[in-house]
């Protein structure tokens, strides 16, 4: 496919006259009130593909403003689940339709292989389907209370939310938090990461066609500290949903104080793949790669450090840097690619510094730590990179790297794997491979991790819940528990014995 057939994809977006790809606030197509532009880069050649609006937080509050008023006088939030179903039916189908298209633009945007993003959009309209289906299903609880009262519960929209995703998962995580919220009646301003803001302009076009109302969603597209601020600072907002970096979560849960706005926190982590000398050997292997490879390494729930049982760490090590060396590094469009470039310029100079870092205090490179053999010139590869003979204080241990760099720990005991496995301010996700089926429960519930495997990594399913223990996030996404994220709960109590209580005398 030639770069002028990639891009012609580009030509379903909404543009300006100067083909600049405009946002989508109150059910208009609209440039940033200033004018400014942000442009935007293929991380596979590092070319500029386009431009898009750079909202300022004029924009931003407009955004609001239009929610506030689609919730407080609109029709969404009383609209009968059955037709917030049918509309989210709509999405996951028109998703489908056009597959291959919001497939070609992630990884023209984000850089991912296309089998990464062909199974993203299977996954967002997936999630689509399970909101709509979720919708129509019974939410409310009753009690048993002393005659002659019945108290019941409601579940209710909880009004206008703020979303900020981040660039790895651009659709897949607008589809975690627009699904839910919708379903249960909010309204949404979106604010999709900067690098990454075309898959979720593409889908509000679907939105529109499909007939939500204006105001209920909005996308604005722009940077963290002006548009994704805006909606945290805001006091007509009434919910902020954010995934991303921890430090940013910090800032946004300060600015969220204003009004005490309901919160929830998707963070990152540095989570623990922990594997036992009985572990299915290749099968372990396998997987260890899979966890800190895919979407290379730029992963939430990446298994950024292999907990290592000392008996088997030569030959695991040996076997992985094998297999590590022959994964296929390229751009994501060419279907032989295994592992694509990383988002940015500027994230491949940080994951740089941080295998610097590795060797400078002192862990062993064994395998990559350098742009990878036979990479194109242009765009921002880096070779699978593996660190042994490390320490649980060095800082390439500690801190989330985000890239593709495992580090090895290793252990002589269970109750050493156990206590390397949470010495971390992280608890987003871990996993154990062993083939003693009592060691794996004993260790997976000792790990404090809000997502854990059995002999496996990374599967997500959209009926179970997502999110971290720790400073990996507050709040769960996906399930039931994703629904609930986004309702109030309303306490009814009905006195089925219409008297005076007798309580004042006179
Ligand atoms: P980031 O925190 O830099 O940005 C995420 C989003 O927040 C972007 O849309 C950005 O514009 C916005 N933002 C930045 N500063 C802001 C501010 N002051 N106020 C409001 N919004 C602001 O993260 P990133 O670099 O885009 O993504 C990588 C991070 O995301 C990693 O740490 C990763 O672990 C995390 N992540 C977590 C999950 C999860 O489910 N736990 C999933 C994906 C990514």
């Amino acid at each position: 496919m030639t770069v002028s057939e990639i891009r012609t994809e580009l030509e379903r977006l909404k543009t300006s006259p100067e083909g600049v790809a405009l946002m989508y606030i109150a059910g208009e197509w609209t440039a940033a009130s200033d004018g400014g532009t942000r442009d935007l880069i293929d991380p596979g050649t590092g070319e500029t593909i386009g431009r898009v609006a750079e909202a300022t937080t004029a924009d931003a509050l407009r955004a609001i403003a239009a929610a506030r008023a689609a919730f407080d006088g609109g029709p969404w939030s009383q609209t009968h689940a059955h037709d917030r179903a049918k509309l989210l039916f709509r999405i996951a189908d028109a998703l489908e339709a056009n597959a291959d298209e919001f497939a070609r633009i992630e990884t023209l945007n984000a850089g991912k292989p296309l089998r990464e993003t062909e199974a993203d959009v299977a996954d967002a309209a997936n999630c689509f389907r399970y909101y709509a289906g979720l919708a129509t299903k019974p939410h409310g609880e009753s009690f048993d209370v002393p005659a002659p009262s019945q108290t019941f519960t409601v579940r209710e929209p909880i009004g206008v939310c703020g979303q900020i995703v981040p660039w790895n998962y651009p659709l897949l995580m607008a589809a975690w938090k627009l699904a839910p919220a919708l379903a249960a009646g909010n309204v949404c301003i979106l604010k999709p990461s900067e690098l990454t803001p075309l898959t979720a302009l593409r889908l509000a076009q679907l939105f529109d066609e499909a007939g939500l109302p204006h105001g209920v969603l909005s996308v604005v597209t722009g940077a963290g500290p002006v548009a994704g601020a805006a909606l945290a600072e805001s006091h007509d907002v009434d919910k902020i949903a954010f995934t991303g970096g921890t430090s940013t979560g910090r800032t946004i849960m300060q600015a969220a104080t204003g009004n005490l706005k309901k919160i929830s926190l998707e963070l990152g982590g540095k989570s623990p793949n922990i594997v036992f000398a009985d572990a299915d050997f290749e099968t372990a292997v396998d997987y260890a790669l899979l966890a800190i490879y895919a979407g290379c390494g730029q992963v939430c729930s990446a298994g950024s450090r292999l907990i290592l049982d000392s008996a088997i760490d030569d030959r695991f090590i040996a076997r992985l840097v094998e297999r590590a060396q022959t994964i296929v590094v390229g751009n994501g469009f060419d279907r032989a690619t295994e592992m694509g470039p990383l988002i940015s310029a500027q994230h491949l100079e940080k994951v740089e510094r941080y295998i610097a870092l590795g060797r400078s205090e002192g862990a062993k490179l064994v395998c990559g730590g350098g742009r990878p053999a036979g990479a194109a010139d242009r765009g921002y590869y880096l070779a699978p990179t593996i660190f042994t003979d490390t320490t649980p204080q060095m800082r390439i241990v500690r801190e989330e790297i985000f890239g593709p760099v495992l580090v090895v720990q290793r252990f002589a005991t269970e109750a050493e794997a156990i206590a390397l496995a949470n010495d971390t301010p992280y608890g987003l996700a871990g996993a154990v491979f062993t083939q003693d089926a009592a060691r794996a429960h004993r260790v997976v519930r000792a790990l404090r991790a809000g997502i854990t495997w059995i002999n496996t990594y990374h599967p997500t399913y959209n009926e179970a819940p997502w999110g971290g223990y720790k400073q990996s996030g507050i709040g769960r996404e996906l399930g039931t528990y994703g629904f609930d994220e986004y309702t109030e709960v309303k306490q009814i109590n009905v006195n089925l014995a219409i008297e005076p209580s007798g309580w004042f005398a006179g």
